[in-house]
């Protein structure tokens, strides 16, 4: 190929570029990429009255929606507020995630009272991370896993410990030995780290206009809350801390509050480094 049409070649492909993406996937626990009206400010929208994450792919404005694992197949509406407020309805198609039986200690699955206060202080901290709505947000919506390892497809599993029903799944597993580094998929800012009861060593980066992620389970917390982090920063290693049948890091990625596939960020085959 003649060199000319080559950059000529890779020019249309740079113009073109978009923003990176995850696909359109609308299920319960999956994301609706919606395109907005076009205009050159950038419209703020919202979705179960929760601010969504909107940005700029080429020419248009993409809204980028993350449907709860809860959320009833049918129709749904995301709010556009632009000089009018303007309403965009969405099929939410059906899906039917599997169960998994565990088998954890007693006490994560019959907490004691002074467990269940510590348990109840500790959900307001996470959710109040995972519904933070900061400024700007990211401009990548692609990249490489926190650790290599086999990631099991379990997110969303309807799970039933000790013979008994608890909540969906809310993350990926990835099976990982004790001490290999977790290193960040994107920058951003430590929004919580500790000790939780459930979750063991966490730690939750806040990426920008409601995309958080979620680390669990750690050996170690290499990052203190405020810290701001780039893509590939060392953010902890992988252990057995909380409820765990074993070493493995439990990875959550959140839109508007809700969490969703992990799965539909990463790209395939590829782990930050
Ligand atoms: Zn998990």
């Amino acid at each position: 190929m003649p060199e000319s049409l080559l950059t000529a070649l890779l020019w249309l492909a740079v113009s073109n570029a978009g923003a990176a993406l995850p696909p359109h996937s609308p299920r319960p626990g999956g994301i609706a990429v919606i395109t907005l009206p076009a205009g050159q400010e950038k419209p703020s929208a919202s979705y179960n009255d929760k601010p969504v994450l909107v940005l700029a792919d080429g020419d248009s404005w993409k809204a980028i929606v993350g449907i709860p694992l809860k959320e009833a197949a049918g129709t749904a509406t995301l709010l556009v507020d632009r000089e009018q407020a303007q309403a965009i309805e969405f099929a939410i198609e059906p899906f039917s995630y599997r169960e998994q039986r565990l088998n954890v200690e007693r006490k994560y699955v019959e907490p004691d009272q002074q467990s269940l206060d510590r348990i109840f202080g500790e959900r307001r901290i996470i959710d109040g991370a995972l519904n933070s709505f900061s400024t700007p947000g990211p401009t990548n919506l692609q990249f490489g896993a926190p650790v290599p390892g086999r990631q099991s497809p379990s997110f969303g599993f309807r799970r039933i410990f000790n013979d008994q029903p608890r909540s969906p799944h809310s993350g990926m597993d990835i099976a990982a030995p004790q001490g290999t580094p977790i290193l960040s998929p994107l920058a951003g800012t430590v929004a919580v780290t500790g000790d939780f009861y459930f979750n063991g060593n966490t730690v939750i980066l806040d990426h920008g206009q409601g995309f958080v992620t979620l680390y669990c389970h750690l050996e170690h917390i290499d990052v203190n809350e405020g810290d701001s982090v780039d893509a590939g920063a060392l953010l902890g290693r992988v252990g057995a801390t909380g409820r765990v049948t074993g070493a493995h890091l439990h990875f959550s990625t959140y839109l508007n509050g809700t969490a969703v596939d992990p799965a539909l960020f990463l790209l395939p085959d590829t782990v930050m480094e």
